[in-house]
């Protein structure tokens, strides 16, 4: 199809040409005496990301489910027992992954839609006197049903209750779009992929790791041999990596991350909330609903609509695909067919967005919806100049 290609998919996410040229570079030798310069750079540049200065970055070849690994075989030891929080499919693979993994995993169920409850994390822990459990495993944002969790609050009902559990937190699809405050979280594993908010193509675990979990390493038993922090901080402090690097992510993620300071982190973050505001105005104007319940957890990165009863998501998201070039994402797990899903994350802006609100107006019409044109694109514009949504009406 002429023109170009409209991806909206939570992730992967529009790689910016710039990014495209700098990983566009013939290999070199990674053992050279300069490499350290890269190395050093982008773990120097990567922690303010992950809202750190006092935890430690690590560059993976894996992907986000990589990192999931990475944190729980490099802190706990077979048997030992994690509290997980189930709010829709990343963190239900996030725990099965624990699960997997051979950990005593519990888990807190909570309608999807709905996001991580601190207060029964906090009951949940006060009723371990023992200590027993060793991390709580939870999703910052969930890309599967667009719910965003506070973090903070977590921290503050694992405190709470007077419980050293360790606090392991999915940034998958919130790392490099919406504030992540690490250090003043406590959180002690935070992880995310190369494909979202850092706008590369798959292929990069991202982690940050606290200085509680860093010393568990030592005594954690679970096996690991490629995702081992002990060889990779030893290699990164002298500023290589313990195997051959990615080399071509790597240079992207070195543009990426000087694309982020040129923009500056506080502005981004305000860009993709401005960006969601208008995605949401147009959810509005189309008569549809968010599957997040509560509008302060509404996701800036993805949105997850409910398509009316008699609507199949999966036709809306077809027609977008096949007649507009548009690629929406689907519902996952126990969404699927109910839901479609707008990802507004990383290198966009209002009109390509706009754009998008039109192909999805046209192919909510052409799945049966009766949907008045121009009606979301219209309520966007209004929010994107600066007037308020109400005078969509
Ligand atoms: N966690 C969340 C919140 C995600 O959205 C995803 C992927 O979409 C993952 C984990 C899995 O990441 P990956 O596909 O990079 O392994």
């Amino acid at each position: 199809m002429p023109g170009r290609h409209f991806l909206f998919v939570p992730g992967p996410t529009n790689v910016p040409d710039r990014v495209l040229r700098a990983m566009h570079r013939n290999m070199e030798d990674h053992r050279s005496s300069v490499f350290p310069e890269l190395t050093h750079g982008l773990l120097r540049d990567l922690a303010p990301v992950f809202g750190t200065t006092r935890g430690r970055p690590f560059i993976f070849p894996g992907t986000g489910t990589g990192g999931w690994e990475i944190a729980l075989t490099n802190t706990l030891s077979p048997g030992d027992r994690v509290l997980a929080v189930r709010n829709g499919q990343f963190s239900h693979l996030f725990t099965q992954a624990a699960i997997n993994l051979g950990l005593n995993v519990s888990t807190i169920d909570v309608p999807w839609g709905d996001r991580v409850p601190p207060d029964e994390i906090g009951a949940a822990l006060r009723a371990d006197s023992a200590h027993a459990i060793r991390a709580v495993l939870v999703v910052h944002n969930e890309t599967a049903t667009g719910v965003t969790s506070d973090i903070g609050a977590v921290r503050q009902a694992i405190d709470g209750a007077g419980h050293p559990a360790l606090l392991f937190v999915d940034g998958v699809s919130s790392i490099g779009s919406l504030p992540f405050a690490m250090d003043e979280w406590g959180v002690d594993a935070a992880i995310t992929g190369s494909q979202k908010g850092f706008m590369l193509p798959a292929g990069l675990a991202l982690v940050a790791m606290s200085a509680r979990a860093m010393a568990s390493t030592a005594q954690a038993r679970l096996p690991r041999s490629v995702f081992d922090l002990r060889p990779m901080a030893a290699q990164n402090d002298a500023g290589y990596f313990p195997f051959t690097p990615p080399l071509s992510l790597l240079y992207g993620l070195r543009e990426v991350l000087t694309m982020f300071a040129e923009e500056g982190l506080p502005e981004l973050f305000t860009r993709h909330t401005r960006l969601a505001s208008g995605v949401r105005a147009a959810i509005d104007a189309w008569g549809l609903a968010l599957c997040s319940r509560v509008p302060s957890a509404h996701s800036d990165t993805v949105s997850a609509i409910v398509v009316p009863v008699d609507i199949d998501a999966r036709t809306v998201i077809d027609v977008a695909f096949r007649r507009y070039d548009l690629a929406l994402g689907g519902g996952l797990g126990e969404l699927a067919g109910r839901v479609f899903r707008i990802g507004h994350m990383g290198d966009l802006n209002e009109l390509m967005l706009l754009g998008a609100l039109a192909g999805v107006e046209m192919s909510l019409a052409d799945a049966g919806y009766d949907v008045p044109l121009g009606a979301g694109v219209a309520a966007a514009q209004r929010v994107w100049r600066g007037q308020p949504a109400a005078a969509t009406a």
